[in-house]
């Protein structure tokens, strides 16, 4: 009988007009959240995937009451907010330093936290594997805004293993991750025209430190032998950190941390990094580092010595209030770290002097 009604069209538009004039009246935040949850199991139950989020954003109200509640799910995405919103957001993070994204289910506190903030940002191309039905289906009745919406999609790459899915990891190419910026910038202006000025000099002030931390990552990694200028990580986060900063990288695992990594593909990579004398392997901070072992000890049964380079950050950025903790430290971390492991040139404390933990975290890895 649920079934039924929620798959009706009849059902769908009276339960939108009804959240319309609930919106209104003077009942209950929790209350009001109770009804979406419920509106969202009756979506799920019937499979609805109508979606109009341009029209949810353009005729969401602002309440008038500042801060600006904003949710994003991963650091990256929060960072933006926090840069671009400043003193006018206040912005809750749903996933934490060293969480997984791919394998992150959302407990059904998130739910609420989304449906009681003003807006929410995600990254999308299902990046948020096991929540983005969620958050498609909150987007009928919240903004919830994919970051990567705008991101021309000839710029996406769409590997073989992905089965006609994007690659989700933008955020590994700076220039391409830019774009996020304005689909934020843009966002919080539509719902609070009064400070767009603020959101556009703010996004403006941040492109430009983006632009200068490109310039840095193209110039470091490019200092780094060619014949070296091989990356192997744990699992295909880092293909558009490759393709921006001309790195051939190879994963032990598939693009979701999901799969699990064969002895063949392991032989293989052994053989190259034996044949290539390949000098450094990185783990990454969301993912068990048992492969990458996995590579050392058969790169050392053939009398090879190769080394873990340190622990690149992947899909989740350093600790909340450190400076590897915002977007800008996580790939300033990363391009440092891979250009001096391979042999290039970068100075050991970053892009903007600010690095303290590169080369520390590379020795404390170093030991079993
Ligand atoms: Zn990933």
């Amino acid at each position: 009988m649920l079934q039924h009604l929620a798959g009706s069209r009849y059902f769908r538009l009276q339960s939108s007009t009804m959240s319309t004039q609930i919106y209104q009246s003077v009942l209950s935040r929790n209350f009001i959240a109770t009804l979406f949850l419920f509106a969202i199991t009756l979506f799920s139950i019937s499979g609805c995937s109508e979606i109009d989020t341009d029209r949810t954003r353009e005729s969401a109200v602002f309440d008038g009451e500042y801060p600006i509640a904003v949710t994003a799910t991963v650091g990256m995405v929060a960072d933006i907010v926090k840069r671009v919103g400043k003193q006018h957001v206040t912005v809750t993070q749903l996933m934490g330093a060293g969480v997984d994204p791919h394998l992150y289910n959302a407990p059904r506190d998130d739910v609420l936290r989304i449906m009681e903030s003003d807006v929410t940002f995600y990254s999308g191309l299902k990046l948020e594997g096991k929540m983005a039905d969620t958050l498609v289906k909150l987007a009928n009745q919240k903004p919830v805004v994919p970051v990567t919406e705008q991101i021309d999609r000839s710029q996406l790459l769409e590997p073989e293993s992905m089965h006609g899915h994007y690659d989700p990891h933008v955020w590994m190419d700076v220039q391409a991750w830019a774009k996020c910026v304005d689909v934020i910038a843009s966002t919080l202006s539509q719902f609070d025209p009064q400070h767009s000025d603020d959101y556009r000099a703010n996004a403006d002030a941040y492109l430009k430190q983006l632009e200068e931390l490109h310039a840095y990552g193209l110039k470091a990694i490019g200092s780094i032998p060619p014949q070296s200028r091989v990356l192997i990580t744990s699992h295909d986060a880092f293909n558009y950190f490759g393709r921006a900063y001309g790195l051939e990288v190879l994963g032990v695992q598939g693009l979701s941390t999901e799969s699990e990594a064969g002895l063949q593909r392991i032989n293989e990579l052994v053989n190259m990094i034996v044949e290539r004398k390949i000098k450094a392997v990185f783990v990454e901070s969301s993912v068990s580092p048992k492969n990458i072992r996995a590579l050392i000890e058969g790169a050392a049964a053939q009398d090879y010595e190769v080394k873990i380079g340190g622990e690149l950050f992947s899909d989740a950025m350093g600790i909340d209030g450190t400076y590897e903790g915002t977007y800008v430290g996580m790939l300033d971390h990363n391009i440092t770290l891979v250009a001096r492991e391979l042999g290039g040139v970068a100075p050991p404390d970053g892009f903007l002097g600010n690095l303290a933990h590169a080369e520390s975290r590379s020795i404390e890895k170093e030991s079993p």
